[in-house]
C-alpha cells in the first residue's frame, strides 16, 4: 500500500509545478523586500477631458523595478499579491506615496485629482477608510483630489456590504470610479445605487472599436448608460485618432491612452503637463443636436 501511494505520488509529481510554486515563494519574501527596500514605483497617465483636452486627472499605475528580475509588471504581481494577502501592504504604499506627490505638486500649483487602483478586500476594510483619512489629513491633500478605483468585477463581488464604506469615503468628499466596466457582472439594481462618480470603459472595448463594430455599440451603451445614472465615463486604451474622435461624436466624457500619453514617472508627468503635447489632440465639435 505504501509503495502504491509512493508511485501514485511519483505519478503527480510535476517538476513544472514545483518550480512554479519555488518561485511563486521567492517572489513572495521578493515582494516583502520590494516594500522595504523602495523597489516600487508610480507612474502616472493623464486622464484627459474629451471637450477640451484639460488634464485635470492622473491615474496612478505602479511598478516593480525587481534587482534580478528586472521590471515586473502590476498586471503579474498584483493579482499575486492580492491571492497571498499582500495587497493591503501595497495599495498602503501606493496612497502615501501618491498622496505625498500630489501635495507637492499642490504646493507648485499643479492641482489634480489623481486615482489609485484599490483592491475590493481594500474597501471592505473599515480600517482602511481611517487609514486614508489619517493619510489625506497628514499629507493635506483635500478628499476630492483622491480617486479610488475598484474593479467592476470587484464592486459585484459583495455589493451589499462594500455599499456602507463606499458612502463614507463619498461622503468624505473621496472620488469614486468603477475600472474595467463592461468586463463584470453588473447587476443595475446595484449599479444605480452605487455612490460612484465615474464609469471607465474598459480598455478591451475601446481599443479594438474601428476593427469589431459591435465594440462601438458596446462603447455607446456604456457611455448612455453612465450619463442616465449621472457619472461621468471615461474611456481607457485609447490609441488611435480615430478612436478619438469616434468617443467624441458619442459624448464621451473623458479619454486615457496612449494616443494622449503612456505612463510615466512622476517628474516627466508634471513637465508633459506644462508642456502643450496635449493641445494637438482633436477636440470635438459641439453636438448640434443637443444644442
Ligand atoms: P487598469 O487599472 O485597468 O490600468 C490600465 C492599464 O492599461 C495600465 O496597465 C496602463 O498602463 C495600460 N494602458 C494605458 N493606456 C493604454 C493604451 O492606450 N493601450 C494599452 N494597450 N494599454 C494601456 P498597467 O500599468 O500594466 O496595470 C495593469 C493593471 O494592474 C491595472 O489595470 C490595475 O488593475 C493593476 N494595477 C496597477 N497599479 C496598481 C496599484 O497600485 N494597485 C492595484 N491594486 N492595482 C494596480
Ligand atoms: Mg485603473
Ligand atoms: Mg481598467
Ligand atoms: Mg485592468
Amino acid at each position: 500500500c505504501d509503495a502504491k501511494r509512493a508511485r501514485r505520488s511519483f505519478a503527480f509529481y510535476d517538476p513544472e509545478q514545483e518550480a512554479y510554486s519555488r518561485n511563486q515563494l521567492t517572489l513572495m519574501g521578493d515582494l516583502r523586500e520590494a516594500l522595504a527596500e523602495g523597489h516600487l514605483l508610480v507612474y502616472y497617465q493623464p486622464k484627459v477631458k474629451m471637450v477640451d483636452g484639460v488634464v485635470h486627472e492622473a491615474e496612478a499605475l505602479v511598478r516593480w523595478q525587481h534587482p534580478e528580475r528586472g521590471f515586473i509588471s502590476p498586471g503579474v504581481f498584483i493579482p499575486f499579491a492580492e491571492q497571498t494577502g499582500k495587497l493591503r501592504a501595497i495599495t498602503e504604499w501606493v496612497v502615501h506615496d501618491v498622496l505625498t506627490q500630489a501635495s507637492a505638486w499642490l504646493n507648485e500649483g499643479l492641482e489634480l485629482c489623481i486615482s489609485v487602483n484599490v483592491g475590493v478586500s481594500d474597501v471592505e476594510d473599515a480600517s482602511f477608510v481611517s487609514f486614508l483619512e489619517m493619510q489625506l489629513a497628514g499629507c493635506q491633500v483635500p478628499p476630492q483630489n483622491l480617486c479610488l478605483e475598484i474593479t467592476e468585477t470587484g464592486v459585484m463581488r459583495n455589493p451589499k456590504e462594500l455599499m456602507r464604506n463606499l458612502e463614507y469615503l463619498r461622503a468624505m468628499g473621496v472620488k469614486l470610479s468603477i475600472d474595467d466596466f463592461g468586463t463584470g457582472y453588473s447587476s443595475f439594481a446595484y449599479l444605480a445605487k452605487m455612490p460612484v462618480h465615474e464609469l471607465k470603459i474598459d480598455q478591451s472595448f475601446v481599443m479594438s472599436m474601428n476593427e469589431r463594430f459591435e465594440n462601438v455599440s458596446i462603447v455607446r451603451s456604456i457611455i448612455e448608460l453612465g450619463h442616465i445614472l449621472g457619472l461621468s465615463v471615461i474611456a481607457e486604451g485609447v490609441e488611435t485618432e480615430a478612436v478619438w474622435q469616434a468617443l467624441a461624436v458619442m459624448g464621451c466624457d473623458e479619454a486615457q491612452g496612449y494616443l494622449i500619453a503612456a505612463p510615466m514617472p512622476a517628474k516627466a508627468f508634471s513637465l508633459w503637463c506644462r508642456s502643450d503635447s496635449r493641445l494637438h489632440l482633436p477636440i470635438p465639435l459641439p453636438n448640434m443636436a443637443e444644442g
